[in-house]
């Protein structure tokens, strides 16, 4: 019989209602802290900042379903569902007796799984009568997303880019403003929080901590305007489950179920995404999944962060949050994969892991390129920087089968494709890239200035 390389669902298949785990699970995260009322944080309390649906969404842990308004799902067709792909090559050049899965979330028109949650965000907010919105973006994978979302549902953007990658990614900006967005590099002379830092340091090349400040304050100072987040918050883990709940149905085609199901970690959404469609099945006792986050070893918050409330922001300026952290100031290395450059792990992973429900491996730089390297050779799609770690942590999971001599089934999430990524694969290939040794004393520092 002809084998199946690509497992394809029609249009009809794109999921109808997210997947909210918090509402089944045993222990449910501690509740977010209001550091001004030093209170649980209310719906309300998010109001001025994010669309109400949104704010409802973060805080319900009460509905195990939430619709999916059909006016997303329409959009959500000019690229879902996407392909669960068997990848048979990557098997033979490991000669595993693994079947590894991957589910391409790359072939988003931005090339990345942003876009789930881009969508919803610019969708709901417009229904609320919100005009214009407000984010950051490092790498500026989020930015791009949230630029072809508010252009489709009608909202003006503005996005504060990191200054460093504005200067050296000009065609994530590039696409952006294609997408029409208004694209300013942080720090600005737009904002107080720029223009003070602008003033005590003029060279100072921007950090995301700073594009957030900047980005909320022009939010709150401008009429009908709100903020909107990439990552790390529940809604935005709740709308990439369209990724686990579209692949549970390719693995049923398949004929599989997975083993092992492995996700690259910067602040949570995709590795949610994948995972929590097939985590429900372990939290009812029917399954034994392994859930596995693959995060870089130069920023290790899940292997070697503190659980503790933190700050989301480098400022402070978010709700404390309860989370892996490596504390709010903590700056990480400057590696390639920038999408996974941030401090703290989303409160509901944070708490999965607390109770050994879900795994993590931290993977340094040159292990996760030499493994995207082997992928593009075997399966011919460059993977993003931040996809490499969760394929080096599906290849040392397969090797382990060979070993073992089992069959194991994996499943990894291939979060986005990295063609605006070369000039990080011309340094691997020149031979110019390095590990950055993380030591203790490093990630100790700022939790002791504070004690
Ligand atoms: C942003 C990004 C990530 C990391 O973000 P998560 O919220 O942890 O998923 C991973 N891969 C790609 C391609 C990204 O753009």
């Amino acid at each position: 019989m002809e084998r199946t390389k690509k497992f394809m669902l029609p249009e009809t298949a794109i999921p109808t209602q997210w997947y909210n785990i918090v509402a089944e699970m045993q222990n449910k995260p501690l509740p977010m802290i209001n550091p001004q009322t030093n209170e649980p944080l209310k719906a309300e309390d998010l109001f001025p900042l994010f669309a109400e649906e949104l704010a409802r969404q973060e805080l319900n842990d009460n509905d195990v379903w939430i619709d999916i308004p059909d006016e997303i799902r329409e959009k959500y067709k000019i690229y879902r569902p996407t392909p669960l792909v068997r990848a048979y090559e990557l098997e033979k050049a490991l000669d595993t007796p693994a079947h590894i899965y991957f589910k391409n979330e790359s072939v988003s028109p931005v090339g990345s799984h942003k876009l789930n949650s881009a969508l919803a965000q610019a969708y709901y907010n417009k229904i609320e009568g919100v005009t214009n919105l407000t984010t950051e973006t490092g790498a500026g994978q989020w930015g791009t997303a949230l630029a072809f979302a508010s252009k489709t549902f009608g909202l003006e953007l503005a996005v504060y880019m990191v200054k460093i990658s504005y200067e050296q990614k000009p065609y994530r900006r590039s696409l952006m403003q294609s997408w029409g967005a208004q694209v300013i590099a942080s720090p600005s002379m737009s904002t107080k929080a720029g223009r003070k830092i602008i003033t005590e340091n003029p060279t100072y090349q921007g950090s995301l901590g700073t594009a957030i400040s900047e980005a909320i304050e022009l939010a709150m100072q401008t009429p009908n305007c709100k903020y909107a987040l990439g990552s790390v918050l529940n809604h935005v883990a709740l709308h990439q489950t369209v990724i686990g709940l579209e692949a549970e149905k390719q693995m049923e085609m398949a004929d599989e179920y997975p083993d092992i199901v492995i996700g690259c970690f910067g602040g949570g959404s995709n590795f949610s995404g994948i995972s929590f469609p097939f985590l429900r099945h372990n939290l009812k006792g029917e399954t034994h999944t392994r859930f596995i986050a693959a995060e870089p070893s130069s920023c290790p918050k899940l292997t070697r962060g503190r659980f503790q409330y933190d700050y989301g922001d480098e400022i402070g300026y978010t709700p404390l949050i309860p989370m892996y952290t490596l504390h709010h100031n903590f700056a990480p290395a400057n590696i390639h994969a920038g999408g996974l450059r941030y401090h703290g792990a989303g409160s509901i992973v944070s708490q999965l892991h607390k109770d050994n429900l879900v795994e993590a491996v931290d993977v340094n730089q040159l292990d996760t390129f030499k493994a995207g390297i082997l992928f593009a050779r075997t399966e011919g799609i460059i993977p993003a920087p931040e996809s490499n770690h969760a394929i080096a942590v599906a290849i040392d999971e397969a090797l382990k089968a060979k070993e073992e001599g089992v069959k194991k089934t994996i499943l990894f999430n291939l979060s986005g494709h990295g063609l605006l990524d070369m000039s990080a694969y011309d340094q691997y290939l020149a031979g110019d890239l390095s590990n950055h040794e993380l030591k203790d004393e490093e990630l100790n520092k700022y939790f002791e200035r504070e004690s």
